[in-house]
């Protein structure tokens, strides 16, 4: 919902100050996808607006579930033509993550990513975020999903700190009470390492979680798998996240996707090990994700479970704070690293 435009066409046909508010809330707070359900506002002006402005910035193109139903794939198609998707998952029973796009694409190609190997199309617009917002609150009401929908984090197509401009937009009405009303704390913001990306957030919105995708614990493989390590390297990430957790003193989420004989390694953990430790109060405030990898490309696999197990083992005796993460999303290629657009 483009939220000015509304306005504007309110303002334009004369009605008054607070029906830009009750539709407004309703789109936002109580999630509804037609101006004809917001029951609060007279019938003839639903038709009104219906004719004048589109509710959603795209059309719902294809929607797929898991069969044990704790996590489904949208497919969008955008206004120009474009596909992303966006992704719903039950990780805690009861509650519900939207893990929201905020590129077209991503320019960043990282190797083992199927989003980074389609190319960059465009940025989203901060109406297109949102959007993604309203669909999956809707869609958790009108399936009547057990539990709530919580949790938001930007861990879909591109990288978050790219396009800041327009997810910072998203973000402020995300968090608004205006708007949506959603808990800082409850979102998260993940880079591929954008080091002055991760100053902003920590800036803009200190309660605002950080993840970020460490994958390889050293500049030289870093440089190979992820191009960005070019940009900023481990010492510019160790710096930006030394610098947010001095300003927001709150956990930072590692992401480490486990790829077999590439990085699951006694060594690559003690690498872990040293930039934790290298980073000040990092054993206390930084916790290693350790992610399966789903193949979409078949030069990496995923590490085996009794690898990533001793992985796990060898951190916690080094107490490093670290857990494996189920990965909820591989059924529908919408884990880590699988959005490419074309939901199948
Ligand atoms: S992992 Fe993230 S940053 Fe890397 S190519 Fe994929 S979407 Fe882009």
């Amino acid at each position: 919902m483009n939220f000015d435009e509304l306005k504007k066409i309110l303002k334009e046909i004369g009605e008054p100050g607070f029906r830009y508010r009750q539709i407004k809330d309703a789109f936002c707070k109580q999630a509804v996808l037609r101006f004809d359900e917001i029951r609060i506002i007279p019938k003839k002006l639903a038709v009104d607006l219906e004719g004048k402005i589109s509710p959603l910035s795209f059309s719902l193109e294809k929607i797929v579930s898991a069969k044990n139903k704790l996590s489904y794939k949208a497919l969008f198609r955008l206004d120009d033509g474009h596909l992303i998707e966006s992704v719903l998952i039950s990780a805690i029973s009861g509650t519900w993550s939207a893990c929201l796009s905020s590129q077209v694409g991503c320019q960043l190609a990282c190797r083992f990513c199927a989003t980074g190997q389609n190319g960059f199309k465009r940025n989203l617009t901060s109406e297109e975020i949102t959007d993604q917002v309203i669909f999956w609150k809707n869609f958790v009401k009108t399936n009547n999903l057990p539990g709530t929908f919580s949790h938001i984090v930007f861990m879909g197509m591109g990288e978050p700190f790219l396009n800041w401009t327009e997810v910072k937009a998203a973000l402020y009405r995300i968090i608004s009470p205006d708007y949506f009303d959603f808990g800082a704390r409850h979102i998260s913001v993940s880079t591929s390492g954008i080091a002055t990306g991760i100053k902003e957030l920590a800036r803009d919105f200190p309660q605002v979680n950080l993840a970020f995708s460490l994958v390889f614990p050293d500049n030289k493989q870093r440089d190979e798998y992820m191009p960005v390590n070019r940009r900023f390297n481990l010492e510019d990430m160790r710096k930006a996240i030394e610098y947010y957790i001095e300003v927001t003193n709150r956990k930072v989420f590692l992401e480490y996707i486990m790829l077999a004989g590439v990085n699951d390694q006694r060594n690559h953990a003690d690498k872990i090990c040293d930039f934790i430790d290298s980073i000040e109060n990092g054993a206390k405030l930084l916790h290693v994700n350790l992610i399966s990898y789903n193949s979409t490309n078949a030069e990496f696999k995923s590490s085996d479970a009794k690898t990533v197990k001793n992985f796990l083992n060898f951190l916690q005796r080094n107490h490093i704070s670290a857990t494996i993460r189920k990965s909820l999303g591989e059924e529908i290629d919408g884990a880590c690293g699988q959005l490419a657009g074309q939901a199948n």
